[in-house]
């Protein structure tokens, strides 16, 4: 059985990742740690989603509360916009093999390779070269494949299910169809990864064809 720091991004991708991990008779420990969820409303309701999952699992997960900094976010980001999910991989990446170096585990991973909307390549890619040949492994495995079955889950458990992918670029490329709707000039979106929610794109889709009003506090 190997001890397995697995970083968590929200509890709907937690799910299918842990009880897999779980299944294989791993030690599972969970790190809370994503300054890259704006506004911090957000932030404490996609954390909640977390302590429900976790609770239904009996896993332990580390809540990096006091590193919730989105100006040191902004900052790592500003100018490298058009490669800001990189940046915004590398920082959470980073800080979980570190901790899990420090805390001597013997694997890390990151429930971002679970969901289809992530760049899934460059997130396993970075993890081994942040792990590189030392004592601690990169845990790869294409969480991607229980998808279904983690949403499905979310669901029946009632657990908190965001709209989009947490920054604020992101939020404004999800609702950027309302502005449109409202009769405004969409400003050209900065590229990025589109909201990682199961049903955002069908919502987005139901954005361009109903009046704006319909859609206010989603
Ligand atoms: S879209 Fe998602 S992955 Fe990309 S920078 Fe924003 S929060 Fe990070």
């Amino acid at each position: 059985m190997a001890r397995v720091l697995v970083h968590a991004c929200c509890g709907p991708c937690s799910i299918t990742t842990m009880q897999t991990l779980l299944r294989e008779g791993h030690e599972v420990t969970g790190l809370f740690f994503n300054p890259n969820i704006h506004p911090l409303r957000e932030y404490l309701a996609r954390r909640q989603g977390m302590v429900d999952v976790a609770h239904r699992l009996g896993v332990k997960v580390i809540y990096f509360d006091r590193e919730y900094d989105p100006q040191a976010w902004m900052r790592e980001i500003a100018f490298r916009e058009a490669n800001r999910c990189f940046h915004c991989y590398r920082i959470r990446l980073e800080r979980a093999v570190s901790v899990a170096r420090r805390g001597g585990f013997d694997m890390v991973t990151s429930t971002l390779l679970y969901s289809r909307k992530q760049q899934h390549e460059r997130i396993a890619a970075l993890g081994s070269d942040l792990c590189g040949d030392g004592r601690l492994r990169f845990l790869y495995r294409d969480f991607r494949e229980g998808w279904q079955q983690g949403i499905e889950t979310s669901k029946a458990w009632g657990i908190y299910r965001q709209q989009y992918c947490g920054c604020l670029y992101s939020e404004t490329e999800r609702y950027a169809r309302e502005l449109k709707n409202a009769g405004a000039q969409v400003p050209q979106q900065t590229a990025g990864t589109p909201c990682c929610a199961e049903g955002t794109e069908k919502q987005a889709e139901q954005a361009d064809a109903t009046p704006a009003a319909d859609n206010a506090g989603r």
